[in-house]
């Protein structure tokens, strides 16, 4: 699915393209997800064992059109834009209905303008929260819109969670969205710098995937449904 996309660079794991059957069983997956539970706060967000895979970016980077892609539903992730709604963490659950195997927590879109200080603060104190303390918080997915690059206040986002990649206990995988906007070579521009900025987190330990992405064109839909999948795999069979 990522045929005419160039591959992200070395030193990060590779999303392999998840094509054929390896796909098409993690696309049956990510479309059980079902929504669960909306939080203002922390405190009401229900514990779980369950792992979590958290989406995380700037507004407008297509986080919502991407959790709608991964789900094939139209509407799955636009709760989070309903007015009043845009400074909670919703949570989407996954798998069977009677033992759900993990949940999708699509976090606030951050550095939105006419969003007013008072609530820029707060929202900076629950994903700061979030991101420090949630226990079952396994992946973080950052989306970066391949035209802005990896922007200051990512990088802000970055530098906050990288103790918790760093040692290896939460792993990162940054899709470039919207690569249909770019040509193969800006895409592979795009993915060389980003590449550069993700390096200087990157340890011995750390768990970083960076992958083009495309919601219009599908690309890389069916290869991140799969990353994730096999992120929880070994989870749900209690090998981690
Ligand atoms: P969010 O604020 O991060 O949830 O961003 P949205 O998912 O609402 O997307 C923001 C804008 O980018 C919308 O106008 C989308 O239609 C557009 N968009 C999202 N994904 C893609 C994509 O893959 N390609 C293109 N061309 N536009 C996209």
């Amino acid at each position: 699915m990522t045929d005419d996309l160039p591959a992200a660079p070395t030193p990060f794991r590779k999303v392999e393209p998840g094509e054929g059957e390896e796909a098409k069983r993690a696309l049956a997956w990510t479309h059980t997800a079902r929504f669960l539970v909306t939080a203002s706060q922390l405190s009401e967000l229900p514990p779980s064992e369950l792992p979590e895979i958290a989406f995380v970016g700037r507004s407008n980077a297509g986080k919502s059109t991407a959790i709608n892609a991964l789900a094939q539903q139209r509407r799955l992730a636009f709760a989070s834009k309903t007015p009043g709604r845009t400074q909670h963490i919703n949570l989407f659950e996954l798998g069977p209905k009677d033992s759900p195997d993990a949940l999708f927590a699509d976090l606030p879109g951050y550095g939105y303008a006419a969003v007013e200080r008072a609530a820029k603060q707060r929202w900076q104190q629950v994903m700061a929260e979030y991101l420090e303390t949630r226990r079952n918080l396994e992946t973080i997915v950052l989306l970066v819109d391949a035209r802005l690059g990896i922007t200051p206040i990512d990088r802000a986002l970055l530098d906050f969670v990288a103790p918790r990649i760093g040692n290896g206990t939460v792993r990162l995988l940054v899709l470039l969205t919207k690569t249909d906007k770019l040509s193969r070579q800006q895409t592979a521009t795009a993915l060389a710098d980003a590449g550069k900025t993700l390096e200087s987190i990157a340890t011995e330990a750390a768990d970083v995937s960076l992958v083009p992405f495309s919601a219009l064109r599908g690309q890389g839909v069916g290869d991140v449904a799969a990353f994730l999948r096999a992120v929880v795999r070994p989870l749900r069979s209690g090998v981690r």
